[in-house]
C-alpha cells in the first residue's frame, strides 16, 4: 500500500517519489474516471514561515466512459501541481492534492471515436454497432413526450 502522507519534522524542505497503483488511492466521489495500472507522483513541499509550496508531476492512466455509449476510454495524464497550501497539523495528506489535480483534469466530454453514435435513447443498443429497430418517432427522448402531453 502507497503511503501518501508527509509527516513534518524540524525540516523545511520534504521531496517525496511515490508509486502506486490505481486502486491504492481512495478517489473523490465526484471524479467519474478510474485510475489503471502504475501511477506516479514526484515533487517537493516547502515550509517557510510566510508560505508552504507544494509542487509535483503526476503520471498515470485513466479510464473514462465515453459521454455517449459509456464505452471505456483510456487517457494518458501528465500534469505539473503547483500551489500555496494551508498546513494543519504536523502532516500532510497528498491524497486530497492528487485527487485536485485528476479533478482538474476532468474532460466535460469525452469520445471513444470521434463519430460515436452513442446509445438509442429507447433500447439502449449502441448504434455504433448498426442500427436497432426502434421506429424514428419512437425515439423522441421521453422527457420531450412529456413536455409535449403538457402543451
Ligand atoms: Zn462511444
Ligand atoms: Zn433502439
Amino acid at each position: 500500500m502507497a503511503i501518501f502522507k508527509i509527516q513534518l519534522n524540524e525540516r523545511k524542505t520534504y521531496p517525496f517519489e511515490i508509486a502506486f497503483m490505481g486502486d491504492d488511492l481512495t478517489l473523490d466521489p465526484e471524479i467519474t474516471a478510474q485510475l489503471t495500472g502504475e501511477w506516479f507522483v514526484k515533487g517537493n513541499l516547502r515550509l517557510s514561515d510566510t508560505e508552504n509550496l507544494l509542487n509535483f508531476d503526476i503520471k498515470g492512466r485513466l479510464i473514462y466512459p465515453c459521454s455517449r455509449c459509456l464505452k471505456p476510454v483510456e487517457k494518458d495524464l501528465d500534469y505539473h501541481f503547483d500551489d500555496h497550501i494551508d498546513i494543519d497539523g504536523d502532516s500532510v495528506d497528498l491524497t486530497e492534492f492528487i485527487n485536485d489535480s485528476l479533478f482538474i483534469n476532468e474532460p466535460t466530454s469525452i469520445l471513444c471515436r470521434e463519430d460515436c453514435k452513442g446509445l438509442c435513447p429507447m433500447c439502449g443498443k449502441d448504434l455504433n454497432e448498426g442500427p436497432c429497430g426502434c421506429t424514428p418517432e419512437e425515439e423522441i427522448d421521453p422527457r420531450l413526450e412529456v413536455l409535449k402531453d403538457l402543451l
